[in-house]
């Protein structure tokens, strides 16, 4: 599904990813872990085609599409979806009002008819309630005066209406209690987990893997991928940490 080839990119002056090779098949789930300033939210940002991020080599591809070639929102229409480390807030706007707009911009593009302010309603409330968010946050302008917690969850009912094909998560479990841990990871299952989707999920800490389970775990250090493993890497590295395994990829 999500193919990506010796990826090279700057910010700046600076090269962040240095060759990173990676590929996640249909139905699968991937963690990306690593050590602080790895390259990781990079990665999610070159994949959503950021400004200021510049691909000096390599490809990515989804479903043969080159992500690399469209605007971000043409990557949107394409099925991509990127949850950040840290939502924006959007002054003026609410979720709702925010949310139809992005749903339905996407349909356009696809050719199919927008939903009417009813059945986007009844869409929303559906998610909202799979992520136990509250539909009066959603009336809220975005992520402003959220809590951490709220954000993330926020995240993932927009993930649910917009229904990607494949979803970049990046730290969507940094600042959430057990309870909120455990329903965004519901969520993600019961959003993503499909014959025909695709997960890469970018996370510090092996708990989010609790909830889901993924089938492959990679570690990213230095702007490339440096080991992978199945799910008892992540285990080894929160018990270890990441010195064994970059001692030993050096
Ligand atoms: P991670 O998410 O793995 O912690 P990041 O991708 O955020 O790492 O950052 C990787 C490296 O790129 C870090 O050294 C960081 O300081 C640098 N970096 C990221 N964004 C910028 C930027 N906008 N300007 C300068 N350096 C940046
Ligand atoms: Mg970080
Ligand atoms: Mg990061």
């Amino acid at each position: 599904m999500l193919k990506i080839e010796n990826l090279h990119a700057n910010v700046g002056d600076t090269e962040i990813l240095k060759g990173l090779t990676l590929e996640v098949g249909a139905g699968e789930v991937h963690a990306i872990m690593g050590p602080n300033g790895a390259g990781k939210s990079t990665l999610s940002y070159v994949l959503g085609g950021r400004p200021g991020y510049e691909v000096t080599a390599g490809t990515a591809t989804l479903n043969g599409v080159d992500l690399l070639d469209l605007d971000p929102h043409e990557r949107a229409t394409a099925g991509l979806f990127l949850g950040f480390q840290y939502p924006v807030e959007i002054p003026g706007v609410s979720n709702v009002q925010f949310l139809r707009e992005a749903l339905n911009a996407q349909r356009g593009a696809r050719g199919e008819e927008p939903l009417s302010g009813g059945e986007f309603l009844k869409l929303a409330r559906e998610k909202a309630a799979l992520l136990k968010l509250d539909m009066e946050m959603l009336k809220r302008q975005v992520n402003v005066g959220f809590s951490g917690g709220e954000k993330k969850r926020a995240e993932m009912v927009q993930m649910g209406i917009l229904d990607p094909k494949f979803a970049v998560l990046d730290e969507t479990d940094s600042g959430l209690d057990i309870d909120a841990l455990r329903t965004v990871g519901d969520g993600i299952n019961s959003i993503m987990r499909a014959p025909d989707k695709g997960v890469l999920l970018i996370t510090h800490y092996q708990r989010l893997l609790d909830y889901v389970k993924p089938d492959f775990v990679h570690v990213l250090a230095n702007g490339r991928i440096i080991t992978s493993g199945g799910p008892e890497l992540a285990l080894q590295l929160e018990e270890e940490g990441y010195d064994g395994v970059m001692e030993a990829a050096a």
